[in-house]
Protein backbone atom coordinates (compact mmCIF):
# COMPACT_ATOMS: atom_id res chain seq x y z
CA UNK A 1 0.00 0.00 0.00
CA UNK A 2 1.51 3.53 -0.64
CA UNK A 3 2.01 5.73 1.91
CA UNK A 4 0.19 8.91 1.90
CA UNK A 5 2.21 11.94 3.43
CA UNK A 6 0.79 14.96 4.94
CA UNK A 7 2.84 17.74 7.50
CA UNK A 8 3.29 20.89 8.80
CA UNK A 9 6.07 23.43 7.09
CA UNK A 10 7.14 26.15 9.38
CA UNK A 11 10.70 27.50 10.87
CA UNK A 12 10.81 26.78 13.34
CA UNK A 13 8.54 23.81 13.72
CA UNK A 14 9.85 21.55 16.22
CA UNK A 15 7.44 22.51 18.93
CA UNK A 16 3.71 21.77 16.90
CA UNK A 17 1.80 19.56 17.80
CA UNK A 18 -0.05 18.96 14.97
CA UNK A 19 1.51 16.01 14.00
CA UNK A 20 0.18 14.64 17.71
CA UNK A 21 -3.14 15.63 16.53
CA UNK A 22 -3.11 14.26 12.51
CA UNK A 23 -1.81 10.84 14.03
CA UNK A 24 -4.06 10.09 16.53
CA UNK A 25 -6.72 10.98 13.75
CA UNK A 26 -5.37 8.64 11.37
CA UNK A 27 -4.89 6.07 14.39
CA UNK A 28 -8.37 6.35 15.17
CA UNK A 29 -9.74 5.72 11.60
CA UNK A 30 -7.58 2.86 11.17
CA UNK A 31 -5.58 4.93 8.12
CA UNK A 32 -2.75 3.06 8.39
CA UNK A 33 -1.20 4.27 5.32
CA UNK A 34 -0.99 8.32 5.74
CA UNK A 35 1.51 9.87 7.84
CA UNK A 36 1.79 13.63 8.93
CA UNK A 37 5.36 14.92 9.21
CA UNK A 38 6.81 18.02 11.06
CA UNK A 39 8.63 19.95 8.18
CA UNK A 40 11.53 22.25 9.02
CA UNK A 41 11.83 24.65 6.20
CA UNK A 42 14.13 28.01 6.23
CA UNK A 43 12.29 30.79 4.52
CA UNK A 44 15.00 31.01 1.97
CA UNK A 45 13.73 27.21 0.35
CA UNK A 46 10.24 27.56 0.64
CA UNK A 47 9.58 27.95 -3.19
CA UNK A 48 12.01 24.82 -4.45
CA UNK A 49 10.49 22.93 -0.94
CA UNK A 50 7.55 23.13 -2.01
CA UNK A 51 8.27 21.62 -5.42
CA UNK A 52 10.11 19.16 -3.93
CA UNK A 53 7.69 18.33 -1.43
CA UNK A 54 4.60 18.31 -4.26
CA UNK A 55 7.05 16.36 -6.97
CA UNK A 56 9.40 14.07 -5.08
CA UNK A 57 8.42 13.69 -2.18
CA UNK A 58 4.82 12.22 -2.50
CA UNK A 59 2.96 14.44 -0.66
CA UNK A 60 -0.91 14.76 -1.00
CA UNK A 61 -0.78 18.11 0.55
CA UNK A 62 0.45 20.77 3.92
CA UNK A 63 0.17 22.78 6.32
CA UNK A 64 1.82 25.95 6.43
CA UNK A 65 2.90 27.88 9.68
CA UNK A 66 5.05 30.75 10.73
CA UNK A 67 6.58 32.52 8.76
CA UNK A 68 5.34 31.02 5.33
CA UNK A 69 1.73 31.80 5.50
CA UNK A 70 2.01 34.60 2.84
CA UNK A 71 5.54 33.39 1.44
CA UNK A 72 3.82 30.32 -0.25
CA UNK A 73 1.16 32.54 -1.76
CA UNK A 74 2.53 33.05 -5.01
CA UNK A 75 3.52 29.43 -6.11
CA UNK A 76 -0.15 27.91 -5.26
CA UNK A 77 -3.86 28.67 -6.45
CA UNK A 78 -5.24 30.72 -3.62
CA UNK A 79 -9.24 29.87 -2.96
CA UNK A 80 -11.48 32.69 -2.04
CA UNK A 81 -10.50 33.12 1.94
CA UNK A 82 -6.62 32.92 0.85
CA UNK A 83 -6.61 35.58 -1.21
CA UNK A 84 -8.81 37.93 0.98
CA UNK A 85 -6.64 36.99 4.23
CA UNK A 86 -3.48 37.00 1.74
CA UNK A 87 -1.94 33.94 3.71
CA UNK A 88 -2.48 29.84 3.55
CA UNK A 89 -2.29 27.51 5.88
CA UNK A 90 -3.32 24.35 3.96
CA UNK A 91 -2.35 23.20 0.95
CA UNK A 92 -3.53 20.25 -1.45
CA UNK A 93 -0.74 19.18 -3.81
CA UNK A 94 -3.23 17.43 -6.23
CA UNK A 95 -4.51 20.68 -7.56
CA UNK A 96 -1.77 23.17 -6.07
CA UNK A 97 -5.12 24.92 -3.64
CA UNK A 98 -4.51 26.56 -1.18
CA UNK A 99 -7.12 27.97 1.43
CA UNK A 100 -6.81 29.37 5.34
CA UNK A 101 -8.65 27.12 7.87
CA UNK A 102 -7.84 29.54 10.61
CA UNK A 103 -11.52 31.25 9.30
CA UNK A 104 -13.66 27.70 9.93
CA UNK A 105 -11.63 26.38 13.24
CA UNK A 106 -12.65 29.83 14.64
CA UNK A 107 -16.12 30.20 13.74
CA UNK A 108 -16.45 26.67 14.20
CA UNK A 109 -15.26 26.11 17.93
CA UNK A 110 -17.07 29.46 18.90
CA UNK A 111 -20.13 27.56 17.78
CA UNK A 112 -19.44 24.74 19.25
CA UNK A 113 -18.93 26.55 23.17
CA UNK A 114 -22.51 28.15 22.17
CA UNK A 115 -21.27 31.39 21.30
CA UNK A 116 -23.92 33.17 18.92
CA UNK A 117 -22.31 35.40 16.25
CA UNK A 118 -24.97 36.58 14.12
CA UNK A 119 -25.86 40.19 15.53
CA UNK A 120 -22.90 39.80 18.51
CA UNK A 121 -21.01 42.87 19.31
CA UNK A 122 -16.99 42.07 19.32
CA UNK A 123 -13.92 43.60 20.30
CA UNK A 124 -11.09 42.08 18.33
CA UNK A 125 -7.62 42.63 19.99
CA UNK A 126 -4.92 42.63 17.61
CA UNK A 127 -4.15 43.43 13.58
CA UNK A 128 -2.20 40.66 12.43
CA UNK A 129 -2.82 37.58 10.62
CA UNK A 130 -4.78 35.66 12.91
CA UNK A 131 -6.92 39.08 13.78
CA UNK A 132 -7.22 39.31 9.83
CA UNK A 133 -8.85 35.73 10.27
CA UNK A 134 -11.02 36.74 12.64
CA UNK A 135 -12.59 40.24 11.39
CA UNK A 136 -13.30 38.56 7.89
CA UNK A 137 -14.57 35.25 9.67
CA UNK A 138 -17.09 36.96 12.56
CA UNK A 139 -18.08 39.67 9.56
CA UNK A 140 -19.10 36.93 7.56
CA UNK A 141 -21.18 35.36 10.64
CA UNK A 142 -23.35 38.66 11.22
CA UNK A 143 -20.97 39.66 14.00
CA UNK A 144 -19.82 43.71 14.17
CA UNK A 145 -16.40 44.39 15.02
CA UNK A 146 -14.56 46.55 16.44
CA UNK A 147 -10.72 46.39 16.24
CA UNK A 148 -8.33 47.63 18.67
CA UNK A 149 -4.63 47.20 18.43
CA UNK A 150 -1.11 48.64 19.20
CA UNK A 151 -0.08 50.39 16.19
CA UNK A 152 -3.20 52.21 14.64
CA UNK A 153 -1.28 52.01 11.07
CA UNK A 154 -1.31 48.52 10.92
CA UNK A 155 -4.89 48.10 12.17
CA UNK A 156 -5.84 50.43 9.22
CA UNK A 157 -4.18 48.90 6.41
CA UNK A 158 -5.56 45.73 7.47
CA UNK A 159 -9.36 47.36 7.23
CA UNK A 160 -8.43 49.09 3.97
CA UNK A 161 -7.43 45.34 2.85
CA UNK A 162 -10.81 43.74 3.95
CA UNK A 163 -12.79 46.23 2.51
CA UNK A 164 -11.19 45.89 -1.01
CA UNK A 165 -10.64 41.81 -1.15
CA UNK A 166 -14.02 41.15 0.69
CA UNK A 167 -16.09 44.62 0.67
CA UNK A 168 -16.01 44.43 4.73
CA UNK A 169 -16.88 48.24 5.47
CA UNK A 170 -19.04 47.52 8.96
CA UNK A 171 -15.54 47.70 10.58
CA UNK A 172 -14.19 50.56 12.93
CA UNK A 173 -11.07 51.27 15.23
CA UNK A 174 -10.76 52.61 18.34
CA UNK A 175 -7.69 52.98 21.13
CA UNK A 176 -8.52 50.35 23.61
CA UNK A 177 -9.21 53.24 26.69
CA UNK A 178 -11.95 54.28 24.12
CA UNK A 179 -13.05 51.14 23.23
CA UNK A 180 -13.74 49.97 26.72
CA UNK A 181 -15.76 52.63 27.61
CA UNK A 182 -18.55 50.72 25.22
CA UNK A 183 -20.38 47.95 27.63
CA UNK A 184 -22.43 46.00 25.11
CA UNK A 185 -19.44 43.49 23.49
CA UNK A 186 -20.97 39.74 23.79
CA UNK A 187 -17.64 38.77 23.25
CA UNK A 188 -13.79 40.43 23.02
CA UNK A 189 -11.18 37.79 20.95
CA UNK A 190 -7.15 38.45 21.71
CA UNK A 191 -5.57 37.68 18.30
CA UNK A 192 -2.29 39.21 20.13
CA UNK A 193 0.51 36.85 21.34
CA UNK A 194 0.19 38.77 24.41
CA UNK A 195 0.24 36.36 27.48
CA UNK A 196 1.69 33.51 25.76
CA UNK A 197 4.57 30.91 27.63
CA UNK A 198 6.83 32.24 28.52
CA UNK A 199 5.52 35.56 29.28
CA UNK A 200 2.16 34.12 30.93
CA UNK A 201 2.13 37.54 33.30
CA UNK A 202 1.41 39.37 30.36
CA UNK A 203 -1.94 40.76 29.24
CA UNK A 204 -3.49 42.79 25.94
CA UNK A 205 -5.83 44.56 28.71
CA UNK A 206 -3.72 46.84 31.32
CA UNK A 207 -4.94 47.08 34.61
CA UNK A 208 -5.93 50.53 34.26
CA UNK A 209 -8.28 50.14 31.87
CA UNK A 210 -11.69 49.16 33.74
CA UNK A 211 -12.62 45.42 32.08
CA UNK A 212 -15.86 44.24 30.55
CA UNK A 213 -18.50 42.95 32.93
CA UNK A 214 -20.09 39.37 32.11
CA UNK A 215 -18.49 39.27 28.94
CA UNK A 216 -16.91 36.11 27.10
CA UNK A 217 -13.52 36.22 26.40
CA UNK A 218 -11.60 33.89 23.74
CA UNK A 219 -8.13 33.98 23.65
CA UNK A 220 -6.22 32.60 20.41
CA UNK A 221 -3.42 31.84 22.77
CA UNK A 222 -3.30 28.04 24.09
CA UNK A 223 0.05 28.01 26.20
CA UNK A 224 -0.54 28.50 28.81
CA UNK A 225 -4.43 27.04 28.59
CA UNK A 226 -5.81 29.82 30.63
CA UNK A 227 -4.05 33.29 30.43
CA UNK A 228 -4.04 36.43 32.39
CA UNK A 229 -6.84 37.55 29.76
CA UNK A 230 -9.09 35.19 30.61
CA UNK A 231 -8.90 35.06 34.84
CA UNK A 232 -9.89 38.94 34.33
CA UNK A 233 -12.92 37.62 32.27
CA UNK A 234 -13.81 35.28 35.25
CA UNK A 235 -13.05 37.95 37.94
CA UNK A 236 -16.12 39.68 35.91
CA UNK A 237 -18.28 37.21 35.92
CA UNK A 238 -17.75 36.41 32.42
CA UNK A 239 -16.83 33.74 30.42
CA UNK A 240 -13.32 32.38 28.89
CA UNK A 241 -11.76 30.27 26.29
CA UNK A 242 -8.70 29.20 25.12
CA UNK A 243 -7.44 28.46 21.39
CA UNK A 244 -7.00 25.06 21.55
CA UNK A 245 -10.04 24.21 20.19
CA UNK A 246 -9.04 26.48 16.97
CA UNK A 247 -6.05 24.98 16.68
CA UNK A 248 -7.97 21.54 16.74
CA UNK A 249 -10.35 22.59 14.11
CA UNK A 250 -8.55 24.41 11.78
CA UNK A 251 -6.39 21.42 11.54
CA UNK A 252 -9.94 19.23 11.52
CA UNK A 253 -10.75 21.32 8.24
CA UNK A 254 -7.10 20.51 6.42
CA UNK A 255 -7.76 16.91 7.54
CA UNK A 256 -11.11 16.54 5.65
CA UNK A 257 -9.65 18.58 2.49
CA UNK A 258 -6.58 16.13 2.07
CA UNK A 259 -8.40 12.81 3.04
CA UNK A 260 -12.25 13.61 2.12
CA UNK A 261 -12.78 12.08 5.68
CA UNK A 262 -15.04 13.21 8.75
CA UNK A 263 -12.23 14.25 11.35
CA UNK A 264 -12.63 12.90 14.84
CA UNK A 265 -12.55 16.12 16.46
CA UNK A 266 -12.58 14.72 19.78
CA UNK A 267 -9.30 12.32 19.62
CA UNK A 268 -7.56 15.08 17.59
CA UNK A 269 -8.59 17.56 20.58
CA UNK A 270 -7.77 14.79 23.54
CA UNK A 271 -4.31 14.13 21.36
CA UNK A 272 -3.39 17.98 21.39
CA UNK A 273 -4.16 18.37 25.19
CA UNK A 274 -1.32 15.34 26.10
CA UNK A 275 1.10 17.04 22.72
CA UNK A 276 1.07 20.22 24.84
CA UNK A 277 1.09 18.77 28.10
CA UNK A 278 4.31 16.84 27.19
CA UNK A 279 6.04 19.72 25.18
CA UNK A 280 5.49 22.42 27.78
CA UNK A 281 7.27 19.82 30.49
CA UNK A 282 10.42 19.31 28.10
CA UNK A 283 13.29 21.20 29.22
CA UNK A 284 14.23 24.14 27.53
CA UNK A 285 10.68 24.60 26.38
P1 LIG B 1 1.14 38.63 14.11
O1 LIG B 1 0.73 38.65 12.67
O2 LIG B 1 2.58 38.80 14.47
O3 LIG B 1 0.28 39.81 14.86
C1 LIG B 1 0.48 40.05 16.20
C2 LIG B 1 -0.49 41.14 16.70
O4 LIG B 1 -0.32 41.27 18.10
C3 LIG B 1 -0.27 42.51 16.11
O5 LIG B 1 -1.50 43.17 16.00
C4 LIG B 1 0.61 43.18 17.16
O6 LIG B 1 0.46 44.59 17.25
C5 LIG B 1 0.06 42.61 18.43
N1 LIG B 1 1.08 42.59 19.47
C6 LIG B 1 2.22 41.86 19.47
N2 LIG B 1 2.92 42.10 20.60
C7 LIG B 1 2.21 43.02 21.30
C8 LIG B 1 2.41 43.68 22.55
N3 LIG B 1 3.49 43.44 23.31
N4 LIG B 1 1.46 44.54 22.96
C9 LIG B 1 0.37 44.80 22.22
N5 LIG B 1 0.12 44.21 21.02
C10 LIG B 1 1.03 43.33 20.58
O7 LIG B 1 0.66 37.30 14.81
P2 LIG B 1 -0.58 36.38 14.39
O8 LIG B 1 -0.16 35.38 13.40
O9 LIG B 1 -1.72 37.27 14.07
O10 LIG B 1 -0.85 35.57 15.76
C11 LIG B 1 -1.34 36.22 16.91
C12 LIG B 1 -1.61 35.19 18.02
O11 LIG B 1 -2.65 34.30 17.64
C13 LIG B 1 -0.40 34.29 18.36
O12 LIG B 1 -0.36 34.12 19.74
C14 LIG B 1 -0.73 32.98 17.68
O13 LIG B 1 -0.12 31.87 18.32
C15 LIG B 1 -2.25 32.96 17.85
N6 LIG B 1 -2.92 32.10 16.86
C16 LIG B 1 -3.61 31.04 17.34
C17 LIG B 1 -4.26 30.20 16.46
C18 LIG B 1 -5.04 29.03 17.00
O14 LIG B 1 -5.33 28.11 16.23
N7 LIG B 1 -5.39 29.03 18.28
C19 LIG B 1 -4.22 30.45 15.08
C20 LIG B 1 -3.51 31.57 14.61
C21 LIG B 1 -2.85 32.39 15.54
P3 LIG B 1 1.31 45.60 16.31
O15 LIG B 1 0.56 45.69 15.02
O16 LIG B 1 1.30 46.85 17.10
O17 LIG B 1 2.68 44.99 16.16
Amino acid sequence: MAEKRVGVMGWPVAHSISPAMHNAAFQALNMIDWKYDLLPIPPDIVRQSLRTLREEGGYTGVNVTVPHKQAVMPYVRPDEIARVLGAANTIDFRENRATNTDVEGLVEDLKAHGVVLDGAKVLVLGAGGAARAAVYGLTMAGAVVTVTNRTFERAQVMLADLTISAGIQTTNFKPLPEAALEDDYTLVLNCTPVGMWPHVDACPWPDGVPFLQGVTVYDMIYRPQKTRLMEKAELHDGRAIGGLGMLVRQGAASFRIWTGEEPPIGVMLMAAEAALTEKTSEPGS
